[in-house]
């Protein structure tokens, strides 16, 4: 990669970047017609809750079936689509299939659908919820939303009226991969979530902690981070939960909520239908 050198940077030639570079381009001009063509999956993971074992739904998720490239993960292009608007449609479309998918699940289990910046500083976001409800006659009570916290920083005000009419609708809003962003702390206390999702980096730092009783620091995170969630009445869900020991620790600091491949991977909607059938009997068989 581009290298920075003490106060100069100085950039060497990188034949890897210029394929990066060319990846993302090649991506990007293949995205308007593979989404026309129908080649873009959602895939659901279970959410548990700790105190009674209870799964309560299912995250959506794309994933892109790139004619040659086979799957793309969201990651690579996500970000490619937000610049050039076509998360829009992208967006909009995911919310649509995640509403209708949920509609064969037995209420009340829910599913939560992330939501790019672009769709609320660029679209009407409640109405596009409101229509996606009205279509697939799923209660809003069974739909929740993830943001991340480059949703907050734009029109502030804005966005919590925009939360406030979800949240009045019966929708509930979740804040995704917190810790990881800006001054998160004044973000809970600001905007009105429901739900906190602790980002993955730090359940990794908790499981090291599991193997490695030197170091108390991502506990002591953790611990903090669950106190102030408790204090505001947020629910708190763990991400990236892979093991047994990690989840048992998780459940002992105070997490609300579990999500991870301990539980299941990311899956079709059909093997959704049959994880919610047989569980908890399916709990670990999976992995
Ligand atoms: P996210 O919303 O934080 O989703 C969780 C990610 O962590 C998912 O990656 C999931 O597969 C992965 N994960 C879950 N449990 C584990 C685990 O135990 N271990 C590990 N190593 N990973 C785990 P995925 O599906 O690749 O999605 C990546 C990101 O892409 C998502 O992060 C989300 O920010 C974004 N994304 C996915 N689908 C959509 C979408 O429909 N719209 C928008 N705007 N963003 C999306
Ligand atoms: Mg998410
Ligand atoms: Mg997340
Ligand atoms: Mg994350």
């Amino acid at each position: 990669a581009a290298k920075a050198s003490g106060k100069n940077k100085l950039c060497f030639y990188d034949p890897k970047l210029d394929e990066y570079a060319m990846l993302r381009l090649a991506l990007l001009s293949d995205f308007r017609q593979s989404f026309a063509d129908g080649d873009f999956v959602v895939l659901y993971q279970p959410q548990i809750r700790f105190s009674d074992n209870t799964l309560i739904g299912f995250e959506a998720l794309v994933r892109w079936h790139h004619p040659e490239r086979g799957v793309v993960s969201p990651t690579d292009f996500i970000h490619l689509i937000e610049e050039n608007g076509m998360i829009v449609q992208l967006g909009e479309w995911v919310l649509r299939q995640a509403c209708s998918d949920a509609m064969n699940w037995p209420a009340p289990l829910q599913v939560a659908v992330n939501v790019s910046p672009v769709q609320i500083e660029r679209t009407n976001l409640l109405t596009t919820v409101i229509k996606a409800l009205k279509a697939t006659s799923l209660p809003a009570s069974r739909l929740e939303l993830e943001l991340t916290e480059s949703s907050l920083m734009c029109d502030g005000d804005s966005t919590i009226m925009l939360l406030n009419s979800l949240r009045e609708q019966g929708v509930r809003i979740a804040l995704d991969d917190f810790g990881t962003g800006y001054s998160s702390l004044s973000y809970l206390q600001r905007f009105p979530f429901d739900k906190l999702k602790v980002d993955r980096s730090f359940v990794i730092a908790a499981s090291e902690n599991v193997q490695n009783v030197n170091s108390a620091n991502a506990e002591s995170i953790l611990s903090a981070i669950l106190q102030l969630a408790n204090a505001l009445h947020l629910q708190t869900t763990a991400e990236g939960v892979e093991t047994q020991d990690v989840s048992t620790l998780l459940q002992k600091l105070g997490f609300t909520n579990a999500q991870g491949f301990f539980y299941g991977r990311p899956m079709t909607a059909e093997h959704a239908e049959n994880f919610i059938s047989q569980w908890p009997d399916i709990q670990n068989k999976e992995n």
